[in-house]
């Protein structure tokens, strides 16, 4: 299978190398300029992923800052991840579920576990969940995921799934259309072939065409609502970067759909994983430089940020251009009913509870949204992103967020939680301009007040 139609390796390295001859004038001119937020181009890309003097990297941090407003306004949007098994036959050198693991204990959960375990998000207040599993072909079989999607979605209120699962084949993506799934996530974790081969030596995930191509595999079957990434720490990031905005491109221009979102998970430690120094360490400023070159390039598509991150970084990084975050989250399959460090896929940084992150954000002035309605009026994909770029998102998203929360204060929330949340939403409310859906909002607030749920 030719996949350099999608990853070339050779004209990654050479934008790389174009990318290091701009000068630091025509550096500051390419961030100027992504202030109007019509993207950048992938040299540009590579020019700013070169970014190491303290002035620059303040005008790119600003500029991420200034974009993410414009576009998302202060909205960070909330999940939490549920591992439904931690069997998996692959064996990724950096990750605690590898088969040759001998001391993890194993297990997947059961359809009345998984509810279980879905109900213990629920009642944190989370809305969204991000089904996770291993790969292991007898146990995390397709039936497993759509019946895990399907019961969730019967038994509990939590209105969007989204799911990180390996490479399926289009029959299988199809099934996972028909549930109803939010985004299909999958990283290619590094798109260096070579260090992909030392560090995926065995399994099926060993096949870096296979997985390269899952996304296509998907919008054949109709899922257009994706999410890439690549695991910082394996490979020098300004490779891997370039390579995930390259993969984006490829599939934007050859299917007129770019990514919802991308994640930018890095390195953690991980019971018995191959080493215990990332092979290619990314700094905490190296990572907000990350951050930053995603939202200048890709303005209008999500960026995800794991618990993986220190609860003081997260906190910088809310206001850098992440548009999402996941809180109070476990690792291990039964993590939210019981905890067993035995079985966890890699210790998370920031241990904060749901509650507690939605003071931290309200008091940085952002507005924590559990909303879904996105994906539950069939806005997805291309149409997302028509919405989104035509500036509706505003109009749109900020009343769904003021609803959720509202939601969230009344069902969830501790009393601390409840005043910061009410402050954020009058002044959330006095940031429409529409006077018509300034009108529609308050009287669904007051509807919620009454008991109305959605
Ligand atoms: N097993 C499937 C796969 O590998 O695609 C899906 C879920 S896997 C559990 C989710 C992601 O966790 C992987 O794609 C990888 O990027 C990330 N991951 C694995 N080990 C990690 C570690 N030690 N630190 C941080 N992230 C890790
Ligand atoms: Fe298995 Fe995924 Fe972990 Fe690799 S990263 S060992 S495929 S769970």
């Amino acid at each position: 299978m030719d996949t350099t139609r999608i990853i070339n390796e050779e004209k990654t390295h050479e934008f790389l190398a174009i990318g290091k001859t701009f000068s630091k004038a025509e550096r500051l001119e390419i961030i100027e300029k992504a202030k109007d937020c019509h993207g950048l181009s992938l040299v540009e890309a590579a020019a700013l992923l070169q970014i190491k003097e303290e002035n620059e990297m303040d005008a790119l941090l600003r500029t991420a800052k200034i974009i993410k407003e414009k576009i998302y306004g202060k909205r960070i949007v909330i999940f939490a991840p549920l591992y439904t098994s931690n069997e998996c036959q692959n064996n990724c050198l950096y990750c605690g579920f590898r088969v040759a693991n001998k001391g993890l204990h194993r297990r997947t959960l059961e359809t009345g576990e998984i509810i279980q375990e879905a109900k213990a998000i629920e009642n944190q207040g989370h809305k969204r969940i991000l089904l996770v599993c291993g790969e292991d072909k007898s146990k995390t079989t397709i039936e497993h995921i759509t019946e895990a999607v399907t019961s969730i979605y019967n038994k509990t209120d939590i209105r969007r799934i989204n799911v990180n699962a390996a490479p399926l084949n289009v029959s299988e993506f199809k099934k996972l259309k028909e549930v109803g799934i939010g985004t299909y996530q999958i990283f290619q974790e590094t798109y260096h072939r070579e260090t992909y081969a030392k560090m995926h030596p065995s399994g099926p995930k060993s096949n870096y065409d296979y997985r390269l191509t899952a996304i296509e595999r998907g919008l054949e079957a109709g899922i257009d609502d994706y999410g890439i990434g690549v695991l910082l720490g394996l490979y020098d990031y300004r490779f891997d970067v370039l390579a995930t905005l390259m993969h984006s491109e490829y599939m934007e221009e050859n299917y007129s759909v770019g990514p919802h979102t991308i994640s930018i998970p890095r390195l953690r430690p991980a019971m018995d994983a191959a080493f215990t120094e990332a092979p290619a360490p990314v700094s905490d400023q190296d990572f907000k430089k990350i951050v930053a070159v995603y939202r200048l390039t890709l303005p209008y598509t999500g960026i995800i940020l794991s618990t993986r991150e220190s609860s003081q970084l997260r906190d910088e990084l809310l206001t850098l251009g992440v548009s999402q975050i996941s809180a109070g989250s476990k690792t291990n399959p039964g993590g939210y009913e019981e905890m067993d460090q035995e079985a966890t896929q890699f210790e998370t940084s920031d241990e904060r509870p749901l509650d507690e992150m939605l003071q931290v954000i309200c008091d940085q002035g952002h507005l924590p949204s559990f909303c879904t309605a996105c994906y539950r009026t069939k806005r997805t994909g291309a149409a997302f992103m028509e919405l989104a770029k035509d500036a509706h998102i505003h109009e749109f998203c900020q009343p769904n967020a003021i609803l959720t929360l509202k939601e969230n204060l009344i069902d969830y929330a501790s009393r601390e939680t409840v005043e910061k949340g009410e402050i954020l939403i009058r002044e959330a409310l006095n940031e429409i301009t529409n006077p018509k859906i300034r009108c529609i909002t308050e009287e669904r607030l007051q509807e919620i007040e009454s008991g109305k749920r959605d």
